[in-house]
């Protein structure tokens, strides 16, 4: 692993955690500042590729983790990231080690479940995993259109408020897994909005699938309106 590890390290870009600060239940809010000068190409929604398992003695399987940009701000050269718990993977165990002053290594920003300017209105959907994601898109979307959100997990204790303290965002508290639910949701947002929707799924794989084909199937909307984005999916690792 140590010759992995160093090629990992020198294709990566480097930045130092200035601050760590656990924000919900399960969720640690970490701060990078970036260690070069070149700045982020970034559009929102990308996400980066964090080695999550440096100095770890881990399986190559163990080593990357994937995290949205919670926040981008080109002046200070900061990243902001939301980094959850639910598993005992090693990007939970990485989180949970971090520590100020630490160096991370990265690669990207990259990504294609990004803003998108085209819809009328919005549609956010996801678990605790996706909401810093889903937070950054809607800062995006222009002020004018009307986001619907449904944001989900199965305590009260698991919700965080957006960078600036604001929670925009509807929360809902329901069981894991809740893709009925949601669907009865989703047909009160869609007999009230007007124009062409666009519709956000990001976190667990199955809610993911299971919303893109009911949209698909039952409202015959195009698969240019759905953007889904599965950041995990039980029984595997590490999704990218
Ligand atoms: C594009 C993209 C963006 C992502 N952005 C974020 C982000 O901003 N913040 C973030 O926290 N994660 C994000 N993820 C998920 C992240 O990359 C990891 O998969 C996640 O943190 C779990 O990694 P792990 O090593 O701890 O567990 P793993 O070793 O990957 O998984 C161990 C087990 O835990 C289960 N598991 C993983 N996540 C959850 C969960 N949330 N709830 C219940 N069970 C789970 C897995 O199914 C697996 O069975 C993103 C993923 C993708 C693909």
């Amino acid at each position: 692993m140590g010759v992995l590890e160093n090629l990992g390290k020198r294709i990566s870009r480097k930045a130092i955690v200035t601050n760590k600060q656990q924000i919900a239940e399960h969720t640690f809010r970490i701060t990078l500042k970036l260690q070069d000068s070149k700045g982020l190409s970034y559009t929102p929604g990308e996400f980066l590729r964090v080695l999550v398992g440096v100095d770890q003695s881990v399986k190559l399987t163990e080593m990357v983790r994937t995290y949205s940009v919670w926040g981008y701000d080109a002046a200070s050269q900061t990243i902001d990231m939301a980094v959850c718990t639910f598993s005992s993977g090693s990007g939970a165990s990485w989180a949970k080690r971090l520590q100020k002053d630490e160096t991370v290594y990265f690669t990207g920003p990259k990504g294609k479940f990004v803003q998108d300017d085209s819809g009328d209105y919005y549609i956010l959907i996801g678990d605790i995993s996706s909401l810093a994601h889903l937070y950054e898109i809607n800062r995006h979307i222009p002020p004018h259109k009307k986001v619907y959100s449904l944001i989900y997990a199965d305590h009260e204790q698991d919700f965080f408020a957006d960078l600036d303290g604001t929670s925009p965002l509807s929360f809902l508290t329901l069981p894991p897994n809740p893709v009925q639910q949601l669907i009865e949701q989703i047909e009160l947002i869609l007999k009230q909005a007007q124009g062409k929707g666009l519709v956000y799924v990001g976190g667990d794989g199955r809610v993911c699938v299971e919303l893109r084909n009911y949209l698909k199937q039952h409202h015959q909307w195009d698969s240019r309106q759905i953007k889904v984005k599965p950041f995990w999916m039980p029984g595997k690792t590490g999704l990218e």
